[in-house]
């Protein structure tokens, strides 16, 4: 898996964010408010509701990025390039490669990816969610 690889994987927000949706689908949504796990997909929304007592929760509301305003391709990115053995990887750096105005919402993003993927089974989520296309695609590349 390369950076190319990546954004051809995931070429916009959209593409991201449903992976994400994905990803929460299999992990399997609790509600805070109940305990009840089944929900309604509110797509005009973007938002889980609670079958059992109508909570609505976020695509990233109760994961590591619960609260935050960045997109879901910044995380992809920053993910990606954790995985990629860039250890030293700095919030100046990654703010750099994406573009981004402000440096503490990345510097937090960092630090929460950093904290989370410290725990090898969280680090072997986020790779199956930002790579697990990586090996088909290079398949089917004649
Ligand atoms: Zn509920």
């Amino acid at each position: 898996m390369n950076l190319l690889n990546l954004t051809t994987l995931y070429p916009d927000e959209e593409s991201c964010k449903a992976k994400w949706k994905e990803f929460r689908d299999e992990q399997q949504i609790v509600c805070i408010h109940c305990g009840c796990k089944e929900h309604y997909w509110k797509k005009d929304k973007e938002n889980y509701e609670c079958k059992q007592c109508g909570y609505r929760q976020s695509l990233k509301a109760n994961t590591l990025m619960h609260g935050s305003q960045l997109p879901f391709r910044y995380w992809f990115v920053a993910i990606h390039l954790l995985l990629s053995a860039k250890k030293n990887l700095s919030a100046k750096e990654l703010q750099r490669q994406l573009g981004h105005s402000t440096y503490n919402p990345i510097w937090s993003m960092l630090h929460k990816l950093r904290r989370a993927m410290s725990n090898p089974h969280t680090r072997h989520q986020l790779a199956k969610v930002v790579e697990l296309n990586a090996a088909a695609s290079t398949k089917n590349k004649k």
